[in-house]
């Protein structure tokens, strides 16, 4: 038999839980499928967030608390979608059939993969990693410690993934330049004597209180910002990468011994985008996201009537985007169920 219910939101990530506990407050009859087995999405693995250092933890917490009235069906996804008049029927990877007024996409992205950038030795170099993993290390207070090594350099490769044609990614992920402002300012305080610089094309601070962790990182922790792209890692005898790069700025090659480099993947389209875009009848834009009604007023419809979209499904948004969209969609949603 079939659930009735007023709305369907797929991904149980920051801007999921935000819109269905806005939904539940409304009084809207609200399920999540959320495929792994818990909620909080990306965020859940970070450690402290940009740019004033939250806990990702105690963020989560209040989100978490506003789900109650809400159904939550983890390890669950969708495996088919009809369109019945103004509703949906959704079949979920349990077999359970759920007749929905409205359906939100909050899937989310996925990480770049950085082994598609060879020249950065990820996947070949231990010592080659990416910010995800140091966020795991941040979070366990381990940072990049090893025995025998002081000072401990580190390098920070901004772009990797983003912003080249040559992966067939044009856009700038938005918050890796940031993350790695913070990544480097955290691993100065758990390493005070290490030497970190960051290897960027363009700066991208552009958010409130953004530009004063930038300068925070030069005034306070020393951190080195070097305009030049990084372009050959090998590994030494001892152990230790050897990285070529150019440094733009001052117009000459440049080497530099690291014991680290951390890459910062960008943000790409979900995984499952494609197939979720087929099964409910869907564009994606250019950039591989799900197209949105239009980039202006409707940045939280869909393609379809009944079909809307918040967060990071539509391109690289910060957490505080992230929530702001997802309260836009909750109402736009209360609006469309109420006149169907
Ligand atoms: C390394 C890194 C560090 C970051 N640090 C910060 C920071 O310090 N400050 C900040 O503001 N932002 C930061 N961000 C950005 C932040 O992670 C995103 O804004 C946020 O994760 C987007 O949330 P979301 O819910 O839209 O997507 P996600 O976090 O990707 O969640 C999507 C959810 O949907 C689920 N899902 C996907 N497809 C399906 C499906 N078909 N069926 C069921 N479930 C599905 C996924 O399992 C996931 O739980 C960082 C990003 C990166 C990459
Ligand atoms: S935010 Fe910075 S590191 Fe990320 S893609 Fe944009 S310019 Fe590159």
């Amino acid at each position: 038999m079939k659930e009735k219910t007023d709305a369907v939101v797929i991904g149980g990530g920051i801007s999921g839980m935000e819109a269905a506990a806005a939904l539940a407050r409304l009084g809207a009859k609200t399920v999540i499928v959320e495929e792994k087995d818990r909620t909080g999405g990306h965020v859940a693995r970070w450690h402290q967030l940009f740019p004033d250092g939250s806990a990702s933890g105690e963020l989560l917490k209040p989100l978490h608390d506003a789900l109650q009235g809400v159904d939550i069906r983890l390890n669950t996804t969708v495996a088919g979608a009809v369109r019945n008049g103004n509703r949906y029927g959704l079949t979920l990877s349990d077999g359970t059939e759920l007749d929905a007024g409205a359906v939100l996409l909050a899937t989310g992205f996925s990480l770049f993969d950085a082994r598609r950038k060879e020249e950065y030795g990820y996947g070949i170099y231990d010592r080659v990693i990416t910010s995800d993993r140091l966020e795991q290390a941040l979070t366990e207070q381990k940072g990049l410690g090893a025995a025998g090594y002081d000072p401990l350099r580190i390098g920070f490769v901004h772009c990797t993934g983003s912003r080249d044609e040559k992966v067939n990614n044009r856009h700038c992920s938005k918050i890796c330049c940031a993350t790695a402002v913070k990544q480097a300012c955290e691993l100065k305080e758990l390493h005070p004597s290490a030497r970190i610089y960051c290897f960027y094309m363009d700066l991208r601070m552009f958010g409130r209180g953004y530009e004063d962790m930038y300068l925070h990182a030069q005034n306070k922790y020393g951190i080195q910002f070097i305009r030049g792209r990084v372009s050959e890692v090998a590994e030494t005898i001892e152990g230790k990468l050897a990285v070529k790069a150019e440094d733009t700025l001052a117009g000459q090659p440049l080497r530099a011994t690291l014991d680290w480099l951390v890459l910062m993947p960008g943000m790409e389209r979900h995984e499952h985008t494609p197939h979720m875009a087929a099964l409910f009848n869907l564009a994606i834009a250019g950039d591989g996201f799900f197209q949105t009604g239009d980039a202006y007023n409707r940045s939280t419809t869909a393609t379809q009537p009944g079909i809307f979209l918040a967060g990071a499904c539509t391109g690289p948004k910060t957490y505080a985007e992230c929530i702001g969209e997802a309260r836009a969609a909750a109402l736009a949603i209360y609006e469309y169920i109420r006149k169907i």
